[in-house]
């Protein structure tokens, strides 16, 4: 695609990253290859040689990556947390990092259980407090990762205004984009520095794929280090995994707005049923979030948690009655999810106990509603 940039995101999504194709093959051809030939007079025929430090799959993901949230360069990772840890492994033993008091749980165990034995510094704050924010920035933080709709209550970060305040303390702002996806929103746009993806979740989109993702913005010189850590620590996603999630990235608009319209039908029939204690969704118009997201992105997202009448022991058995929703952990898949998130962040768990989280996927949405009512009892 020759000026991707002019083209809508739905269009990029379809097309950004396309890379030679001698053969004119409309799906692009998988190199599996883990090295590159050179001629007789040592010449390769590319930029690539060796495939930890490069090969076309990766690179065609990393464009379209970038492309979509509109950031300079994309470095792809094995996972979503081989990208956190390898954005972390940029920074020095003593910095300090602002994360998120409810911050995804897996890297919260990163930072307390291995970086901070390498001397990284970690100040778990609440981005939606302007005192504890200003509190962490004042001790000189080098990053913050912001994640918002946060997991599992989705509480809404105001990206703006914290990255603005980042900025004039000397930190740099980076958000965990994840659960919104590019095409819902672009925190650079909204003067973030680094945006981090667990591709595994949305842009593979079918819950076959592990990858992970680190945007940079343009003008940061970030990337050299990042792309070192990628290639000689080697945390890099296959070939196959590449052009997987390069595929899914092709129908992910229709994906995550089809399953955000569904999370909505979904988040405003619990919230008008009295078995339900709480809803937790951004896109109901009395949710504390609902002002910000409204402003700051083009949707709410296709998760969101309740908590039911009754405790634990009754959003066990809500769970053990559910018949369409695949009890699993994750999301972003067409299959829709439900989990006791509790269970699953493990006993140091902040997550109320009567909570379940729910991934919404392409289902009709009555046959999910359906499925919830009589699951509810
Ligand atoms: C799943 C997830 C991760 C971790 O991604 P993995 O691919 O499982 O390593 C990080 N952040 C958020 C918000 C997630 O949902």
């Amino acid at each position: 695609m020759d000026r991707p940039k002019t083209y809508r995101i739905e269009t990029r999504s379809v097309h950004a990253g396309a890379s030679d194709n001698p053969l004119g093959a409309v799906a692009p051809p998988i190199h599996l290859s883990t090295t590159f030939e050179r001629d007789a007079g040592g010449e390769l025929a590319s930029d690539f040689i060796y495939s930890r430090s490069g090969n076309p799959d990766r690179t065609a993901l990393e464009a379209a990556v970038a492309d979509l949230e509109g950031g300079a360069e994309c470095v792809c990772f094995a996972s979503g947390l081989a990208a956190i840890h390898s954005l972390l492994l940029t920074l020095a033993p003593g910095d300090l990092v602002l994360a998120p008091k409810d911050a995804y749980h897996g890297t919260v165990k990163l930072a307390k259980e291995s970086l901070a034995r390498w001397g990284l510094r970690t100040r778990f704050t609440d981005f939606l407090v302007a005192a504890d924010v200003e509190a962490g920035l004042a001790e000189g933080p080098a990053l913050a990762i912001l994640e918002t709709p946060s997991n599992p209550t989705l509480r809404v970060t105001d990206i703006a205004a914290v990255a603005e305040r980042c900025h004039s303390a000397g930190a740099l702002a980076a958000v965990d984009n994840t659960w919104m996806t590019p095409i819902l929103q672009r925190p650079l746009a909204l003067g973030a520095d680094i945006v981090i993806h667990a591709t595994t979740k949305y842009f593979g989109g079918h819950s076959d794929v592990t990858g992970g993702a680190v945007v940079v913005r343009d003008g940061l010189e970030l990337t050299p280090r990042l792309r070192f850590v990628q290639t000689e620590t080697g945390p890099v996603p296959s070939p196959f995994d590449a052009w997987l999630l390069r595929r899914g990235m092709k129908t992910l608009p229709l994906r995550i707005r089809t399953q955000s319209d569904t999370a909505r039908r979904l988040a405003e029939f619990l919230n008008g049923d009295p078995r339900v204690a709480e809803t937790f969704y951004p896109g109901l118009p009395a949710d504390p979030g609902h002002e910000v997201q409204t402003r700051q992105a083009d949707g709410y997202g296709a998760m969101l948690s309740f908590r039911v009448d009754g405790g634990e022991d009754h959003a066990r058995s809500v769970l053990s009655r559910v018949a369409l929703f695949v009890r699993a952990t994750s999301l972003g898949g067409v299959e829709s999810l439900v989990e006791h998130r509790a269970l699953v962040e493990g006993p140091d768990s902040k997550t109320p106990r009567d909570l379940i989280r729910v991934s919404v996927g392409l289902e009709h949405p009555d046959d999910l509603i359906a499925d919830l009512d009589q699951a509810l009892g």
